[in-house]
C-alpha cells in the first residue's frame, strides 16, 4: 500500500494526460495509471487532422507521445496496470490494480476512454487476428495488395478506409444505411478514391457472417436490403463505435447510464460524478462529442474540479 496521495488519474489518453498536466501545475502531485493500452484509442489513429495548431497532421501516437512528454516534464508520475476494483465513497478513495497494488488518494479522475466494438456475427470470433481486426494502423500491413472491407459509417470507418487505400488493393466500405455520420472532408476523400477504383461503397448492407477457410478470412456474407451477397475479401475491419471502459465502476456508487457511460452530476463543477471527490473526463463520460480536443478539454476541467474539491474539503 502506498501513501495517500491527492489525485489519482485513471487513463492515459488526451483526457488523462491533460488532467495530469493541469493537476501537476496545481501542485496535486498526480499519479496516472496508464491502463492496458497506454495512450488509448488515439494511438491507433494514423493522422490527426483537427488538433488545433497541429497543421502537419501528426499521427495519434505522435500526439500522445508529445502530451506524455509534457506531463512527465511537469512531474506527473506514471504507473502501469489496470484498475480491477475500487472503493470510492469514503474520503480516502482506493483503487486496486490487476497486479494487486492498492492506491489511495483524496480525489480520483476517471479518464478510461472506450474500447472498440466488434460486429458480433458468426465467424468473427474465430477469425480475430486472422483477418478480423478493429485497428487498421495496427493490422493494415498484413493486407498489403489485398482486398478488405471496413464496416461502419462514422469518421473512424472513413479514417481506417482511407489509410487502408494506401496499403491495400481495394477497400469496400460496408455501411448499414445510406447516410454517414463521418466528417464531410473524409467522405469527400473516400469518394475520390472510389472514383479512382480504389474504394467501393456497399450501402444498406449488414454483415451476416465472416467466412474463412479455417485459418483465415476469405469473405463476408452480407445482407443488402434483404438479399444475400457474398463479398470476397481477405480482411474485415470493424469500425462500429466503442464501449466505455467503466466495468470496474459497477457497485462503486458512480452512476452509469444503460450503455455504461459515466453520468455527470451536472451543475457548476461539470466533471463531478455522483460520488464526491470523483471526477470524469473524456470518452468514458461522453457519447456525443468524442474528439481528442474535447477529451483534453474535459481533462482540464476534471483537474480544476479536483483542485477545487481539495481546497473545499481540506
Ligand atoms: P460513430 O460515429 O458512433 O460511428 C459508428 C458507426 O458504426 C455508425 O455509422 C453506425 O451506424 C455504425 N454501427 C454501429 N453499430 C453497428 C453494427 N452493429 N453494425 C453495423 N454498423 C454499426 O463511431 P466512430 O466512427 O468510432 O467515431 C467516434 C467518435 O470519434 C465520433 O465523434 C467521431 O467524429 C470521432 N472521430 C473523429 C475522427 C476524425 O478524424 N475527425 C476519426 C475517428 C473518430 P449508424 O450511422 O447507422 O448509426
Amino acid at each position: 500500500m502506498t501513501a495517500v496521495g491527492k489525485t489519482l488519474i485513471v487513463g492515459s489518453g488526451p483526457a488523462g494526460l491533460t488532467a495530469g498536466i493541469y493537476a501537476a501545475r496545481a501542485g496535486l502531485n498526480p499519479l496516472l495509471i496508464e491502463g492496458g493500452e497506454p495512450g488509448g484509442q488515439l494511438t491507433q489513429t494514423p493522422e490527426i487532422g483537427n488538433w488545433p495548431g497541429a497543421k502537419d497532421q501528426p499521427s495519434g501516437y505522435e500526439l500522445i507521445d508529445s502530451l506524455t512528454g509534457h506531463a512527465k516534464a511537469l512531474g506527473v508520475r506514471f504507473i502501469s496496470g489496470e484498475v480491477v476494483s475500487c472503493s470510492l465513497q469514503d474520503k480516502v478513495k482506493k483503487l486496486t490494480l490487476d497486479n494487486g497494488t492498492v492506491l489511495e488518494a483524496l480525489t480520483v479522475i476517471i479518464a478510461t476512454g472506450a474500447q472498440a466494438r466488434y460486429l458480433n456475427v458468426k465467424g468473427e470470433e474465430q477469425y480475430k487476428g486472422a483477418g478480423v481486426s478493429a485497428c487498421a494502423t495496427c493490422d493494415g500491413f498484413f493486407f498489403k495488395g489485398k482486398d478488405v472491407a471496413v464496416v461502419g459509417g462514422g469518421s473512424a470507418a472513413f479514417v481506417e478506409a482511407l489509410y487502408l487505400t494506401t496499403i491495400c488493393n481495394k477497400i469496400y466500405l460496408v455501411h448499414r444505411r445510406e447516410g454517414f455520420r463521418a466528417e464531410q472532408v473524409l467522405i469527400d476523400r473516400l469518394q475520390a478514391k472510389a472514383a479512382e477504383g480504389k474504394a467501393e461503397f456497399v450501402l444498406n448492407a449488414t454483415v451476416d457472417e465472416v467466412v474463412g477457410d479455417g485459418t483465415k478470412v476469405t469473405g463476408l456474407v452480407l445482407n443488402v436490403q434483404g438479399e444475400k451477397r457474398s463479398l470476397q475479401v481477405d480482411g474485415v475491419f470493424a469500425a462500429v463505435g466503442h464501449t466505455p471502459a467503466t466495468g470496474f465502476l459497477r457497485d462503486s456508487g458512480v452512476i452509469l447510464d444503460e450503455s455504461g457511460y459515466i453520468v455527470l452530476k451536472g451543475g457548476e463543477r461539470e466533471s463531478a460524478t455522483s460520488v464526491a471527490g470523483v471526477f470524469a473526463a473524456g470518452d468514458c463520460a461522453d457519447k456525443v462529442y468524442r474528439q481528442a480536443i474535447t477529451s483534453a478539454g474535459t481533462g482540464c476541467k476534471a483537474a480544476l474540479d479536483a483542485e477545487h474539491y481539495l481546497l473545499e474539503n481540506s
